[in-house]
């Protein structure tokens, strides 16, 4: 089973299920040809999707179109249902920083079918994670900005506080639906400028001075 890694402790919690927040910044919703949404779209990625900084996105056989989405990741401490908005806040115990890598001609074809994006969402080390830092060593504002570069080119760079659902209305919401647990991940979607990757491109992610990560597409 894979852990998740806390910054500057020995502290590691078994990752729990994957869940993930579609369309919360308004201009990529529109660059994706979406409308942009009244709630929160949700979906699901598996725990064996995820590799660590320094490890390898693999290029699956079944895609000709892989992207990055840069995302801000909560990680939940405790098991909640139901919850209030402060319930909700109290359950975030840290802040990481992952790439949601999609396939983007799979999930064309599988929207247009009105199918699940499983396939296009789900392959091994499609859920990339940095190590995360405590909530209680570090006050997120959302004035941070994310930001990614692949080869040493920005393509994707914005505040936080452009999510159009903030962290703790994501996990209230989330947990109308289904019951959150220590170790689940949220991934809370990404900004504009998604884009195609290829075989041998480097990635390399921040946000702001706080978080990073960095990997190969293979
Ligand atoms: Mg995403």
């Amino acid at each position: 089973m894979k852990s998740i890694k806390i910054k500057n402790t020995s502290k590691q919690i078994p990752v729990g299920k994957i869940v993930c927040v579609g369309r919360n910044y308004a201009e990529h919703a529109r660059e994706l040809g979406n409308e942009v949404p009244e709630k929160p779209v949700v979906f699901l990625k598996p725990s064996s999707a995820v590799i660590f900084s320094e490890e390898s996105i693999i290029y699956p056989t079944f895609s000709q179109e892989m992207h990055h989405e840069t995302e801000l990741v909560l990680l939940i401490g405790k098991k909640i249902k139901d919850a209030s908005k402060e319930e909700a806040e109290n359950s975030i115990l840290g802040y990481g920083l992952g790439l949601d890598m999609t396939l983007r001609d799979i999930q064309n074809e599988l929207k247009k079918k009105g199918h699940p994006w499983t396939i296009a969402k789900c392959f091994d080390t499609s859920a990339v994670v940095s190590d995360f830092i405590l909530k209680e060593n570090y006050k997120l504002t959302l004035e941070e900005e994310i930001s990614l570069t692949v080869n040493n080119q920005v393509r994707q760079k914005e505040k936080l506080n452009l999510m159009l659902f903030k962290p703790a209305e994501i996990v209230q919401y989330i947990s109308s639906l289904m019951t959150l647990e220590e170790g689940d991940l949220i991934f809370t979607g990404t900004p504009k400028g998604v884009s195609k990757v290829e075989k041998g491109d480097q990635l390399k992610a921040k946000i702001s001075d706080i978080l990073e990560l960095s990997c190969k597409v293979i």
